[in-house]
């Protein structure tokens, strides 16, 4: 069975909010840049509109990444508020600290995470 342990869960739910605070301002700064691409042809030329909307597609999937890190984000601060937090959210034991460390929005354990991915 799961064994308590002490995790500092002050300062991993300080780290989550300051990150959730970072996502959320890039996506802030870089709103102009996935508006809808001009297609005006007088404004710019064949090429430079296919980077616009090269770098506008770059744009909207660093968006939607940054959507899912903050739901993990938000996930992982509910897990805090109901005690749940530092547990596998598949099997339940300890996520090892490591990990933890490593991506403190992690839901599972390493094993658990391996067998979802494979
Ligand atoms: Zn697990």
């Amino acid at each position: 069975m799961a064994k308590k342990r002490k995790i500092d869960v002050k300062a991993y739910k300080k780290r989550l909010t300051g990150m959730r605070e970072e996502v959320e301002k890039l996506s802030e700064v870089t709103e102009e840049a996935r508006k809808p691409v001009q297609l005006d042809q007088t404004m710019v030329g064949r090429l430079s509109r296919m980077d616009a909307l090269q770098t506008q597609a770059m744009q909207l999937e660093t968006e939607r990444r940054r959507t899912v890190e903050i739901q993990r984000i938000d996930a992982a601060l509910k897990r805090m508020d109901e005690g749940e937090f530092g547990y596998c959210v598949s099997c339940g034991i300890n996520i090892e600290l490591k990990r933890l460390e490593n991506d403190p929005t992690t839901p599972t354990c390493f094993d658990c995470a391996e067998l979802s991915e494979g």
